[in-house]
């Protein structure tokens, strides 16, 4: 999963978050203000925006957005990796979400945060993991977290996890603007649960685009935005994502942050229903919420 030479992204897409003077804690400042609401979030389950008031975030350095990006600087970069892997999102969304389900597509907002973020679904931290918050249409990624997935995973691995993780947030994108969402019970666990069959149905939209990321052109370039994935890459990229599975990434930091069930799916399913988004399969055959076998 390499982004094809002579590929240009422009950015703006990305917002940068967080941060010790970030939308949480900003205005008060310093981290002792952080630690206390921080304590405040996982003794009471409420956000720390309630006792420090309203966020001002005036002078966070971190803010602002991911800028323009070379394919080389999206293969080497976790931000550019990011902006560039929203990007290709984007454009394969827009034409085969309104192709196959008649809906149009809306853009998710998406956040690169760092320590701790305010978020529609609540305050989260690094610890949570990549998320997408249904409230506030916005997929949450803290890049730090990559650098603890390609030290694991190897330098190879981690980019091709990282794009799968995007894209599966992304798939919970769909989920809602499809009406799954709010059709799903996702306060059950168990092998036959809603929570399942929503994370499957993310990882069989994932493959989906990863499927037809090499052919799908940038609108702006007319490069295809990625290299064709080989067998090995797609095994790493599988692996990986199965061994980074939300249960592992998503360390609840005892804040009221709940996007995602506990129970996603065995990895051989998620492994299985990426291949069938992956191989050809359309929004219908990723059903898993209506499917009778999981
Ligand atoms: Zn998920």
């Amino acid at each position: 999963m390499t982004f094809s030479e002579g590929g240009q992204f422009e950015g703006g897409r990305v917002r940068k978050g967080g941060g010790r003077r970030g939308a949480v804690g900003a205005g008060v400042g310093g981290g002792a203000a952080l630690v206390i609401a921080l304590l405040y979030m996982v003794l009471t389950g409420n956000s720390p925006a309630d006792i420090l008031g309203t966020t001002t975030d005036s002078g966070g350095g971190e803010q602002g957005y991911i800028g323009e990006c070379t394919a080389e600087q999206a293969n080497t970069d976790p931000e550019c990796r990011l902006s560039a892997a929203v990007d290709s999102l984007d454009v394969y969304w827009a034409e085969t979400l309104p192709q196959q389900s008649g809906v149009e597509y809306e853009m998710p907002e998406v956040v690169s945060f760092t320590d701790a973020v305010d978020t529609g679904c609540g305050s989260a931290t690094s610890a949570t993991g990549p998320f997408y918050c249904p409230a506030d249409t916005t997929v949450y990624e803290d890049l730090s977290f990559y650098d603890q997935l390609s030290s694991q995973f190897g330098a190879e691995g981690g980019p091709l996890a990282e794009m799968y993780v995007t894209a599966h947030e992304f798939g919970h994108h769909i989920e809602n603007q499809l009406g799954l969402f709010e059709r799903a019970d996702r306060s059950g666990t168990g092998p036959e649960s809603d929570s399942v069959r929503i994370e499957l149905m993310a990882d069989c939209l994932a493959g989906m685009w990863a499927g037809n990321a090499a052919t799908t052109e940038d609108p702006d370039t007319g490069v295809p935005f990625l290299e064709p994935i080989s067998q090995a890459q797609l095994e790493q990229a599988l692996s990986a994502a199965a061994a980074v599975g939300d249960d592992n990434i998503q360390r609840r930091s005892g804040g009221d942050v709940n996007p995602e069930a506990f129970s996603h799916g065995s990895s051989e399913q998620r492994v299985r229903w990426f291949s069938i988004g992956y191989e050809g399969g359309t929004i219908q055959d990723c059903n898993a919420l209506d499917a009778r076998t999981l």
